[in-house]
């Protein structure tokens, strides 16, 4: 790489919420700027007016900002490239296709859509497909195949028009992508896009190497839908005399089972997000579950999303964001898709849940016992989590698994009522019950397991008896931590009090 500051940018469309794909592809962007301390850019690229959605741009932003990839330049960090969102940028694209023009490599179509689609009808009656290039373009309304005075009269008249690029015949694009190794593309495959619409607005293709150029982009880091693209993108920077950026095509993530891409319908459909956040379409309302509202960490789901596709060689799996930094190449990025594992991003999060301290985690679980309004010590909660989060995948599960530390069981398990709460059994609970109020020592789970169970066998009681009954009271299932530890967490009253109310309140 020579002296000049790696700029990359990432560069997505406000079409909708930002697939879990296009999190990657900004993963990776950025990992390689941050690598080669170069600068990681935003540009919005709302070209297509017909297909903006409100809310999408925030969402980009917010995503973004879930994961840790910090912009650099954006429409909200400004920078000296702005502006960062492409309909803001209008003004700038004109010039260049009218160069490209002048230079003989674009020229003016009149063509309606309507003639074309009436051409293309009659090229499929034939069994043929139309192309707009080299051999067809003679015989269609265009600057090149009309004369000069009929062109003018047009434009006079004020019949609309677009801008292509004229495709030159039969010549071998190649370009070196860092991901693909060396690609080549015949320019008689490729048809005479349109660059500049009617509507006075770019398309995607000029107005992407124009600000990249603008944007003095090095590394273009985008997914493989894009690599047909790059052979035209290429000629666009040799015709307008730029030096071009360094290609990387990136590629696809792949659904978990079959075949192809992992679409953004998979996700809820095969029960798992494909969307970093939650979304809810401002059109039908329909909302698509995100990484971020099921529970998973950030720094989880963005260490396995850079193991999509790139590796490091070795067999470590789990990376800091730093480690990462350092670690990245694209050279490690493979050229085939990788499968989408669900269960493997889970393993991440509990390992992810294993890594943060207990205090980390006690702190916000609180967040989530305070929107059940319970009111606990963090040293409390902080115990819990402790002997809880080997279990838990999210952070939920501590809940799921554990809410009786935090509240007295409101039900008690059918099945378990069933088999264990015979006749005899609220006899017998009460007189452990008044055995404990008699208690005296200090209320510590080892201790008073010691106490208890000489109580137990002095009464000749079975103990597998007694312990399932006593857990029935205390936790309302058959499950849960070690009894007396449990005892020891909630307190003496609050166990005596799950006792008498399970007395009272377990009907066979
Ligand atoms: N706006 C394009 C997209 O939506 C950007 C492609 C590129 O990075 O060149 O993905």
């Amino acid at each position: 790489m020579n002296n000049q500051k790696v700029r990359v940018r990432f560069a997505p469309s406000p079409t909708g919420p930002l697939h879990m794909g296009g999190v990657r592809t900004a993963l990776f962007n950025y990992l390689f700027a941050k690598k080669h301390s170069g600068d990681f850019i935003l540009r919005i690229e709302d070209t297509d007016q017909t297909r903006y959605v409100p809310g999408a741009e925030e969402y980009i932003m917010e995503a973004l900002t879930w994961c840790g990839i910090k912009i650099d330049e954006g429409i909200k960090e400004g920078g000296e490239f702005g502006p960062y969102r492409k309909s803001d940028r209008k003004a700038m694209y004109k010039d260049y296709a009218y160069e490209l023009i002048k230079s003989g490599n674009a020229y003016l179509a009149f063509d309606t859509s309507e003639e074309l689609d009436a051409i293309r009808s009659d090229y499929e009656a034939k069994g043929e497909t139309f192309t707009y290039n080299a051999e067809t373009r003679d015989s269609l309304r265009n600057s090149l195949s009309m004369n000069d005075e009929d062109v003018q009269h047009l434009i006079d008249e004020g019949v609309k028009y677009v801008i292509r690029f004229k495709m030159q015949v039969n010549v071998d694009v190649t370009d070196v992508d860092l991901i693909r190794g060396s690609v080549t593309f015949n320019t008689d495959r490729l048809d005479d896009k349109v660059l500049f619409k009617s509507d006075g607005m770019p398309t995607y293709h000029l107005a992407n190497v124009v600000d990249d150029h603008l944007m003095q982009i090095t590394h273009v880091i985008r997914g493989e839908e894009w690599l047909p693209s790059m052979p035209l993108h290429v000629l666009l920077y040799e015709k307008l005399g730029w030096d071009k950026p360094t290609f990387a095509h990136l590629p696809l993530i792949l659904k978990p089972v079959g075949k192809g891409k992992l679409s953004k319908r998979d996700g809820d459909k095969m029960g798992f997000p494909v969307f970093p956040l939650k979304w809810t379409d401002p059109k039908t309302n329909e909302v698509s579950s995100g990484y971020r509202e099921d529970g998973y960490f950030p720094d989880a789901f963005v260490n396995m999303l850079a193991m999509l596709g790139w590796n490091p060689g070795t067999e470590q799996e789990l990376f800091t964001k730093e480690e990462l930094i350092a670690a990245f190449d694209l050279d490690r990025v493979g050229k085939s898709g990788s499968k989408f594992d669900p269960e493997k991003a889970k393993w991440f999060n509990h390992q992810y849940m294993q890594l943060r301290t207990d205090k980390e985690l006690a702190a916000m679980f609180s967040l989530f016992l305070d929107e059940k309004d319970i009111d606990v010590e963090l040293e409390y909660t902080t115990k819990v989590v402790c002997m809880l989060k080997e279990r838990a995948t999210f952070l939920p599960d501590i809940w799921e698994q554990g809410s009786y530390f935090f509240e007295a069981p409101t039900e008690y398990d059918a099945k378990t009522v069933k088999k264990r709460w015979k006749e005899g059994v609220p006899e017998m609970m009460q007189e452990i019950h008044d055995f404990l109020s008699s208690y005296s020592d200090e209320w510590v789970g080892a201790t008073v397991k010691e106490l208890f169970s000489a109580f137990v066998n002095e009464k000749e009681w079975g103990f597998g008896v007694v312990m399932n009954a006593f857990r029935l009271c205390i936790v309302g299932a058959p499950m849960g931590a070690d009894l007396f530890d449990i005892c020891e967490m909630i307190g003496k009253e609050e166990s005596l009090l799950r006792i008498q109310n399970g007395i009272q309140n377990i009907q066979r």
